[in-house]
C-alpha cells in the first residue's frame, strides 16, 4: 500500500539526517521533497502546497525542541498532519433508524456491489445485525445476479425485482420488506455508470429522496487518484454524501485519493475496501493509516485482527495436542488457515513498522502459503498426522502430487519438526526456562 509514496517521503526525511537542529533551509528542502512526493502520489496541487505550508509553519516554531532529532520532529509534524488531511478521528456509521437504511452510490466498477456484501458481512459477524442487501440496479441484469452471488456466498437474504424498472419503487418496497421480516439494516447497492452523467445523478437523487437513508455512502476506486476526488465532488454536490468508502487500497495506488478527498468534499473515509474477498474490509483509521504512508507499520491493526481469528477453543484443543505430541499436519494447516484469514501476505508485512521498506525488493506472494498447503493436500491422512513415516518414497509421490520438488517437501519437513520441537519445549517442564530465556 503506498509503497512508492512511503518510499519518496524516507527520503525526505533523510536530507536531515546528520543535522543537528531545524533551520529554515534543511526544512524547506526536505518539505520540498514532501510536496513532490505528495504531487506523485496525485494529491491535488493546492492541498500538497498547504500541506508543507502547515509543517513548515509549525516545524520551525519548534526549533527549541531539543529532546528529538530533527528528523524525527518532522516525520511526527508529517504524521500528524496527514492523520488531519485524512479526518483526524475515526468516523462511525449511523445505525439509528429501524431499519437503518445505508445507500451505495459510486460508478460502475468502483467496486459497490462488492462492498456492499463486505458490508452486510462486516455488520452482521462484527456488529449482531441482521442485514438485508437491495439490488437496485434495473440496467444490467449481471449486477443483480453478482448481488445474489455475493448474498448467498456471505449468507445474507438479496431483495430483488428482476422486471420492475422504478428503481425507487424496488427500494420502497425493500424497506417495507426488511420492516416485514425483521432486518434491521438495509443496504441499497445502486446503478452506477462509468462516468458522471446526467440521468444517473437524477436517478439516484430520487432514491436517495424517497429512502431518506441514515447513511448515503460514496464508492470509489482508490486507483482512480485525482479523478477520484473529482468525482467524489460530482456525486457531494447532489447527495451530500455521508461518508466516503476508498475500495481496491491493496493494488498499486498511489495515495493520493486517500490524502486529499476528505479535505475537498469534507466528508470522512469510512472505510476502505483491501480486497476482492468478503472479509477484505478495514475501518478507516486516519493515524493509523498516516503511520503507514510514513512506512511507521500499523501494529494496533495487525494485533487486532490476530485478536479477532484467535479462537480460544481451538487454542486450548491444540495444546492438548502438543502436549500428547499429537501435533500434526492438519493442525499445522488449520494454523495457516488462521493466518491466511488476517489478510494477504502483503498487507499484513506492511503493518509491521519497517518491514515494508525492509522487504521492499522481496517478492512477497499474494498465497504464500500456496506450496506448503499443496503439498500438505498431497499427503494422506496418515502421513498427516505420523509425519515420521514419511520417507524417501513418500516424499517423492507427495511432490509429485503437488506439483513441486522433493527439496521443498524436504524443507516443510524440516520448518515442521523445527516448529514442533519448539511448541514442546514451550509446553514441557523446561517451559519456564525457556520463556526466561527469552525474556519473558
Ligand atoms: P460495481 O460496478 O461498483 O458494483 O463494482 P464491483 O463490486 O462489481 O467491483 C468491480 C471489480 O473490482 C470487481 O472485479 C471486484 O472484484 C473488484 N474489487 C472490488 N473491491 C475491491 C478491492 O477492495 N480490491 C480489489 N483488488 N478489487 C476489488
Amino acid at each position: 500500500m503506498f509503497d512508492n509514496l512511503s518510499d519518496k517521503l524516507d527520503k525526505a526525511f533523510h536530507i536531515l539526517k546528520g543535522h543537528g537542529k531545524i533551520t529554515e533551509v534543511n526544512v524547506a528542502d526536505t518539505l520540498k521533497e514532501v510536496r513532490r512526493a505528495l504531487l506523485d502520489a496525485d494529491v491535488n496541487f493546492k492541498i500538497a502546497k498547504d500541506f508543507t505550508t502547515k509543517v513548515k509553519e509549525k516545524a520551525i516554531g519548534q526549533d527549541v525542541l531539543t529532546t528529538l532529532q530533527p528528523g524525527q520532529l518532522l516525520v511526527k509534524l508529517v504524521k500528524d498532519e496527514l492523520t488531519e488531511l485524512m479526518g483526524g478521528d475515526v468516523a462511525g456509521i449511523n445505525l439509528s433508524g429501524t431499519p437503518s437504511v445505508i445507500l451505495m452510490s459510486g460508478l460502475q466498477g468502483s467496486g459497490k456491489t462488492t462492498f456492499s456484501g463486505k458490508l452486510a458481512n462486516f455488520l452482521k459477524t462484527k456488529k449482531n445485525k441482521k442485514p438485508l442487501l437491495v439490488a437496485c440496479d434495473i440496467y444490467r441484469p449481471a449486477a443483480i445476479n453478482q448481488l445474489h452471488v455475493v448474498g448467498d456466498q456471505i449468507g445474507v437474504e438479496v431483495y430483488s425485482e428482476p422486471d420492475n424498472k422504478n428503481p425507487v419503487e424496488i427500494a420502497q418496497n425493500a424497506i417495507k420488506h426488511a420492516k416485514a421480516n425483521g432486518f434491521n439494516v438495509v443496504i441499497v447497492d445502486t446503478a452506477g455508470r462509468l462516468a458522471v452523467d446526467q440521468e444517473m445523478m437524477d436517478e439516484i437523487a430520487r432514491v436517495h429522496k424517497a429512502i431518506q437513508p441514515q447513511e448515503t455512502l460514496f464508492v470509489v476506486d482508490a486507483m482512480t487518484g485525482q479523478d477520484a476526488v473529482n468525482t467524489a465532488k460530482a456525486f457531494n454536490d447532489i447527495l451530500n454524501f455521508d461518508g466516503v468508502i476508498l475500495t481496491k487500497l491493496d493494488g498499486d495506488t498511489r495515495g493520493g485519493a486517500a490524502i486529499s478527498i476528505k479535505s475537498v468534499v469534507n466528508k470522512p473515509i469510512k472505510f476502505v475496501g483491501t480486497g476482492e474477498k468478503m472479509e477484505a474490509i478495514d475501518v478507516f483509521y486516519p493515524d493509523r493509516m498516516a503511520e503507514r504512508i510514513l512506512g511507521m507499520g500499523d501494529v494496533v491493526s495487525l494485533v487486532e485482527r490476530a485478536q479477532e481469528q484467535f479462537d480460544e477453543e481451538e487454542a486450548r484443543k491444540l495444546q492438548k495436542k502438543i502436549a500428547k505430541n499429537e501435533f500434526g499436519f492438519d493442525d499445522f494447516l488449520t494454523q495457516i488457515q488462521q493466518v491466511k484469514k488476517m489478510g494477504n501476505m502483503k498487507d499484513l508485512v506492511g503493518m509491521i513498522p519497517g518491514a515494508s521498506k525492509a522487504m521492499k525488493d522481496v517478492e512477497i506472494e499474494d498465497d504464500a502459503f500456496k506450496h506448503i498447503e499443496a503439498i500438505i493436500h498431497s499427503m494422506t491422512p496418515i502421513e498427516r498426522s505420523k509425519p515420521a513415516i514419511i520417507d524417501v518414497k513418500r516424499k517423492a509421490r507427495i511432490a509429485k502430487g503437488s506439483g513441486t520438488k522433493v527439496e521443498q517437501v524436504n524443507q516443510l519437513m524440516k520448518q515442521f519438526d523445527q516448529m514442533s520441537k519448539m511448541m514442546k519445549m514451550m509446553q514441557g517442564p523446561g517451559g519456564k526456562n525457556l520463556m526466561k530465556m527469552m525474556g519473558g
